[in-house]
């Protein structure tokens, strides 16, 4: 029913950003190599996400906004894998109950876009290929929920965190952003994780910064750490991704501090962009996952694994 659905969404959807994050990722998932973000009013008038992706078929469309409908669960296995990175089939639904929502999309091989908009499907002139997601008046069936919105600059610096966070996450693909009409953020595309970050975060690795990449039985810790600097760092500049996803974790910003303690001995402050891989079985995949927390499942060897991958980065080659 439509309240359950509000309900669920509530899970899902807390705020503008939220929709933002669900939309891209969507993209990410379909394969896009450009996504455009357009957010009017802080995202609470209107949010549009255009993608060059593959594209949602015709016939596929009605089911995109239906609950549980997901085209990325093939088999058993495939459910299992998915497990870590999401509800499956919940994020459009979600968007929808709370919201007014129109699909434009035009899959790889066909013939023409077609548009989903009130539980109609016609034919549509654009997108030339991939996706085209508008969402209009958010939370205007559940008031309650949108008398906690902020202001439109809150919401809309909510919005660009998240958005960091993905482009961060997927450094092959150029993320757009305009707000409220205005180009704010054009991202493009670049070989390396390490290049989008410093792209990303000018400013936190100014004075300098090492470049991670340690193994160790099948983990593996990449990014950036940064060096000393006279200038205190603007912005945010402590961002850890466990497979691939954006989370705040005391054990590994823990293991990091001690790292920066024990090789620099609090001459500079911990200033870090890393990816996490782990082992899916290492991670406890009962966490929610629009939440920005993980569970390990053993937490020692996680704390001493990235203590010693950036202890080792930071401390000078011994000569
Ligand atoms: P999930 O991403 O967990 O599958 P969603 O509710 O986010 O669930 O999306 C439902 C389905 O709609 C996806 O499985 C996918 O088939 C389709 N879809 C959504 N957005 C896009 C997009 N931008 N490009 C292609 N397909 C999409
Ligand atoms: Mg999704």
């Amino acid at each position: 029913s439509e309240l359950i659905s509000q309900i669920a969404a509530g899970e899902v959807i807390e705020r503008p950003a939220s929709v933002v994050k669900e939309l891209v990722e969507n993209s990410v998932d379909a394969g896009a190599m450009n996504i455009e973000v357009r957010v009017d009013g802080g995202g609470l008038k209107r949010i549009v996400v255009t993608d060059d992706g593959c594209g949602i078929p015709k016939e596929e469309l009605p089911l995109a906004l239906k609950r549980h409908a997901t085209s990325k669960i093939r088999n058993l296995l495939d459910l299992e894998n998915v497990a870590t990175l999401g509800f499956r089939g919940e994020a459009l639904a979600s968007i929808d109950s709370v919201s007014a929502v129109t699909i434009q999309s035009r899959a790889t091989g066909s013939e023409r876009a077609w548009e989903l908009s009130e539980g109609e499907l016609v034919p549509s002139a654009g997108p030339q290929q991939g996706t085209r997601i508008e969402v209009r008046d958010l939370f205007y069936k559940t008031p309650a929920r949108r008398k906690f919105m902020k202001s439109e600059a809150t919401e809309n610096a909510h919005v660009v965190a998240q958005l960091h966070r993905v482009a961060l996450a997927n450094p092959a693909v150029r993320f757009v952003l305009y707000q409220n009409g205005r180009q704010t953020f054009d991202l493009e595309a670049v070989e390396t994780q390490d290049e989008r970050i410093v792209a990303l975060m000018p400013r936190a690795f100014e004075g300098g910064y090492r470049s991670v990449d340690r193994e160790e039985s099948g983990m593996r810790l990449t990014g950036l750490v940064g060096l000393p600097t006279l200038s205190k760092p603007k912005g945010d500049a402590q961002y850890l991704f466990v497979n691939g996803r954006f989370v705040r974790d005391r054990t590994c910003a823990h293991a990091v501090r001690q790292a920066y303690q024990d090789v620099l001995h609090g001459q500079a402050q911990p200033l870090y962009c890393l990816f996490l891989t782990v082992p899916a079985a290492e991670v406890d995949v009962n966490v929610h996952p629009t939440k920005t927390e993980v569970r390990f499942r053993n937490t020692q060897r996680i704390h001493s694994f990235v203590d010693r991958a950036v202890g080792e980065t930071l401390a000078p080659p011994r000569t």
